[in-house]
């Protein structure tokens, strides 16, 4: 249902897993290496990147100005999520190719299981974002609404 998504388009943008090549210019992780890779593809360079906002990295999209016409404004590309945020096929496959391998993915710790750090790649940092946002404090009492798309699924179905 997401505008620009095509047949045969690969979705996933909550990925997790082993380093098993990389390219020339990744000096931060070499192969066996456990991963954790946000959703968000970030080039690092660019004056957004510069400033920690990486989710609107204006480098990293080729088909920003197709973003724009439809959503005003475009965000950096995003893993599995249509051809107007990047086209990047996404984790729901048995190997990822992550542009910009230095930028984004975080190397996990030994000790941490998957089930820890998976909801790194999305889920988690965009709530804590939301809390922040909203300047929520210990003790106060919030109420989060949703569309209710996952309302009903179990937990271990958000991790797909
Ligand atoms: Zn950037």
């Amino acid at each position: 249902m997401t505008p620009t998504m095509e047949s045969g388009d690969i979705l996933g943008h909550e990925a997790m897993g082993g380093v098993v090549d990389f390219g020339k210019d990744v000096r931060k992780f070499k192969a066996g290496d456990r991963v954790v890779v946000p959703f968000t593809i970030a080039c690092g360079a660019c004056r957004f990147c510069k400033m920690g906002l990486t989710s609107l990295c204006d480098t990293s999209n080729p088909n920003a100005e197709m973003a724009r016409k439809v959503m005003g404004q475009s965000p950096s590309a995003l893993f599995g999520y249509s051809h107007m945020l990047g086209g990047v096929p996404g984790g729901q496959a048995q190997y990822l190719r992550v542009p910009y391998g230095d930028v984004g993915p975080i190397k996990v710790p030994d000790g941490l299981t998957d089930k820890q750090v998976l909801f790194l790649s999305d889920i988690f940092p965009t709530g804590y974002m939301a809390a922040e946002n909203a300047q929520i404090q210990p003790g106060d009492t919030v109420a989060v609404w949703d569309v209710g798309r996952w309302a009903n699924l179990p937990l271990k179905a958000h991790g797909c």
